[in-house]
């Protein structure tokens, strides 16, 4: 599926911002030119994330790395490399590439360590799609260093999905270990929280469970297969899963939906010694550390994105499991309808929303 470079960019191209009335706003900017160190990308997948909506779409809530400067949406972006600066060292024009959607500093310990998420610097962080431009434009500049080569097994649409929803996924289930001997509970069951049930299906969970308030993503959630039971949420849920894993309750949980409730029912439904991860942003929760965590001796994490080594492990291995994040996307809009495709992720009725161009548009 080896495609070969596309043209010389126009000198001008669209791209979208988000003012924060619900609406989306498609205008024209100049194509940029990559400096040093830098390439330009024809963009060819583009997908909306859930943070998109809840911190920039609806109003701008954000702050720090969640405040939106105003720039071209867009975190979740894959392309083609079709111009490169100098000094690029690994790329090359036609390389196929997914963004790291958070360009670091590069010299922090975070960054070092590949989580340019939680890069530290306030100077030189910026997120694509944050505080610089992002993925849902004709054309996209980024830093060299924040990609990841996309294997030709993979479509761009797969790996738009890689950096933040596939890749936050796998870096929680990576944190808590998934085997044969695991039954897994995930609340939530939007992007994340049905990545995470690919994921742990190839990592060879015994038994998948999944919550969710929306009977649509229940439903999608079984269609697919990805969950063996799906619950709808509810005050029982405790003791809905206590009863499916004979009274003992989960050895994992996967937090996703970031919702006080669901965050208790994913620490009270994990059973002594077992792992709790929280993937889901926003929000709060309350629960007894003693009763409900101690003395059970559970352990609970928290965990933020990925990092660059880490998704360049799990590129290689959705290859090697014939996994295709591409699966979960519902809806396909060209960037002339991108307020639709908004519109209907802000709606919450459909899987993966994703903005597409040339061969991924069919
Ligand atoms: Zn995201
Ligand atoms: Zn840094």
């Amino acid at each position: 599926m080896t495609t070969t470079a596309t043209l010389d960019p126009q000198p001008h191209m669209h791209g979208v911002l988000l003012p924060g009335d619900s609406t989306t706003s498609l205008r024209s900017f100049a194509v940029p030119e990559p400096g040093w160190g830098q390439v330009l990308l024809r963009m060819k997948s583009s997908t909306i994330c859930g943070s998109d909506i809840r911190a920039i779409y609806h109003e701008h809530l954000g702050k720090g790395p969640e405040g939106y400067q105003g720039v071209i949406a867009g975190h979740e972006p894959c392309g083609q490399v079709i111009k490169t600066g100098p000094g690029c060292r690994g790329f090359a024009v036609g390389d196929r590439a997914i963004v790291y959607h958070i360009s670091g500093c590069g010299l922090c310990n975070d960054c070092r360590r590949g989580y340019m998420i939680s890069c530290t610097s306030e100077q030189y962080r910026r997120a694509y799609g944050w505080q610089r431009d992002g993925g849902m434009a004709d054309f996209l500049l980024a830093e060299e260093k924040d990609l990841i080569h996309l294997p030709d097994e993979l479509s761009y649409t797969d790996g738009a999905q890689v950096a933040c929803g596939f890749g936050t996924a796998y870096e929680g289930l990576e944190k808590i270990g998934i085997s044969g001997n695991d039954a897994v509970l995930i609340t939530g069951l939007g992007p994340v929280g049905l990545a995470t049930a690919a994921i742990c299906r190839k990592l060879g969970a015994q038994r998948i469970f999944g919550i969710d308030v929306l009977p649509g993503r229940l439903q999608l959630a079984r269609d697919l297969g990805l969950c063996d039971e799906v619950i709808a949420s509810g005050p029982d849920n405790v003791a809905e899963i206590r009863t499916l894993t004979g009274g003992h309750g989960v050895e994992r949980s996967v937090e996703c939906s970031g919702h006080p409730q669901a965050r208790h029912t994913a620490i009270a439904a994990a059973r002594r010694w077992g792992r709790i991860v929280f993937l889901g942003e926003g929000g709060g929760v309350q629960f007894q550390p003693s009763a409900d965590l101690m003395h059970d001796q559970k352990t609970l994490y928290g965990s933020w994105v990925t990092s660059t080594w880490r998704m360049e492990e799990l590129v290689e291995r959705l290859v090697r499991w014939q996994l295709f994040p591409s699966a979960l996307v519902t809806h396909r809009f060209p960037l002339a309808r991108v307020d639709e495709a908004y519109a209907l992720m802000a709606s919450g009725l459909c899987g993966k929303v994703a903005v597409c161009f040339d061969e991924e548009l069919t």
